[in-house]
């Protein structure tokens, strides 16, 4: 059953290779931002747009920069209020992974309007943040005291997702509508989120750099996906540059920006990680997800590898893939039930705030921005 098989292929889950990679700010380049700016000028991008490129995109934030400290790091002191509010930013991310957002759902990947709504619903009244993918492998997350970030990504870029009405609006019932329609409706709930581009974007044909200049001066981050979304594991070296540099040199074109995360087709390695990560003039991502079955280290913890990060499916607790236990509605039960599993904010996008036991737990390049109780 075809229905099935791109199930389990989109569930394929790479062994995660527990390296101490830990996230730096990545050196700008000069001549990429230059071939950028150079691709900007041709962009068709919509009038008055400013859109300057840089390596790591213009919806990326500076990433709080690492340290290599020469001598040991005394862990500080945190505030009696991040005290109080339990913070913990070694605490778990839910990185929620979306596909089609449909009226009436056809295939088991697709969640309906109403799930959608439904599940941003939640979110909202149990103190979740929106937060971009490029955000949270900068290790930026500003996120108010005792709250927690999520992370919201879009894969395919189908119509679904978004479109422009005749006005220029985002069209009803698409995830960008519902998305702000729920954040209108709970202050502080922002709406951001992630999407995983591909070459057919959002079906909007010659609009595309329009609606994709839309996205991005909204706040909202374009990632890519591949040109044709094939499986990476089984393509070779040049084949697998030529996916991802071919959706990337299509991003630029469009917006004048790079994409800086990557998520892997079907959540699907290359034969080797660093043919996906980089190439000269091309790309050069701070963050590669993939699917998965789990909400995310901090971007702060040691183990946390920032070309490997797990993703969870939305949906509910339905027998499928084991979405009882593995799939959203069941993370968010759990990660609810037991609260000090979570990322909670300390308020201060500067400070790293946990509970004194998780103190080796912090990567080394983060130590002094600790803060212990
Ligand atoms: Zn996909």
């Amino acid at each position: 059953m075809p229905t099935l098989h791109k199930l389990a292929a989109c569930l394929i889950v790479i062994a995660v290779v527990l390296g101490l990679t830990l996230p730096r700010a990545e050196p700008e380049r000069q001549g990429r931002a230059a071939d950028a700016a150079h691709a900007a000028q041709r962009a068709t991008a919509s009038p008055g747009t400013t859109a300057r490129a840089t390596p790591a995109g213009n919806t990326s934030p500076t990433a709080l920069p690492t340290v290599s400290p020469t001598a040991p790091v005394k862990i500080g002191a945190a505030t009696p209020r991040a005290a109080a509010a339990k913070a913990n930013e070694l605490g778990e991310i839910p990185v929620l992974m979306y596909h089609r957002i449909l009226k009436k759902p056809t295939l088991s990947l697709d969640r309906s309007v109403d799930e959608f709504r439904k599940e941003l619903e939640r979110l909202a009244r149990e103190g979740y943040v929106p937060i971009t993918a490029a955000e949270m492998v900068s290790g930026r997350i500003d996120v108010p005291l005792g709250k927690h970030p999520v992370v919201l990504t879009f894969d395919d870029s189908t119509p679904g997702h978004f479109g422009l009405d005749e006005q220029g609006r985002p069209k009803p019932d698409t995830a960008v509508a519902i998305l702000l329609e729920v954040a209108a409706k709970n202050p502080g709930f922002r709406p951001v989120a992630t999407f995983y581009l591909n070459e057919d974007l959002f079906q909007m044909g010659d609009q595309a750099a329009n609606g994709l200049t839309w996205l991005r001066r909204h706040g909202f981050e374009l990632g890519n996906h591949t040109v044709s979304h094939p499986d990476l594991s089984q393509l070779s070296k040049k084949g697998v540059q030529k996916e991802i540099g071919g959706m990337e040199s299509t991003i630029v074109r469009l917006t004048g920006t790079h994409a800086s995360t990557l998520a892997y087709p079907f959540g699907s390695a290359p034969g080797k990680r660093s043919w996906a990560q980089r190439k000269d003039g091309e790309y050069d991502f701070r963050g590669i997800f993939l699917a998965g079955w789990k909400p995310s280290d901090s971007p702060f913890d040691k183990d946390f590898d920032r070309f490997a990060i797990l993703r969870v499916r939305s949906e509910g607790k339905i027998k499928e893939n084991d979405c009882r236990e593995f799939c959203s509605t069941a993370w968010l039960d759990k990660l609810d039930k037991d609260p000090d599993t979570r990322y909670t904010s300390d308020g201060d996008p500067n400070t790293i705030s946990f509970p004194s036991a998780d103190e080796d737990t912090l990567a080394e390049g983060y130590r002094p921005y600790g803060r212990s109780y």
